[in-house]
């Protein structure tokens, strides 16, 4: 099992949680982060720091957010790896595309 970010991470990417994964398995995109799920040893440590509740455990992830569990999975496997934390003003105006696009 690992854990999954969410949907609202698209618009928020304060990067708070990259800060305490023990393993660096979070991976940076255009407009969000997701998390490998083969490299997260699903400590918790990163949940709580996400001021908006983005980061889910997999087994909790929202009905309508299924989604978003296979593209952390894939996305991880493209996106580059994300170990320090960033100021909110370099990233939070570029959230509105698709996470696909
Ligand atoms: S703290 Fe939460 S919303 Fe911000 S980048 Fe991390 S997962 Fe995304
Ligand atoms: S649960 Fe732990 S290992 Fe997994 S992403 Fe969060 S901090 Fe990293």
């Amino acid at each position: 099992m690992a854990f999954v970010v969410g949907e609202d991470c698209i618009k928020c990417k304060h990067t708070d949680c990259v800060e305490v994964c023990p393993v660096d398995c979070f991976y940076e995109g255009p407009n969000f982060l997701v998390i490998h799920p083969d490299e997260c040893i699903d400590c918790a440590l990163c949940e709580p720091e996400c001021p908006i509740d983005a980061i889910y455990s997999e087994d909790e992830l929202p009905a309508d957010q299924e989604n978003f569990r296979e593209l952390n999975a894939e996305l991880a496997e493209v996106w580059p790896n994300i170990t320090e934390k960033k100021m909110p003003c370099q990233t939070t105006r570029i959230g509105k595309e698709s996470p696909t696009n």
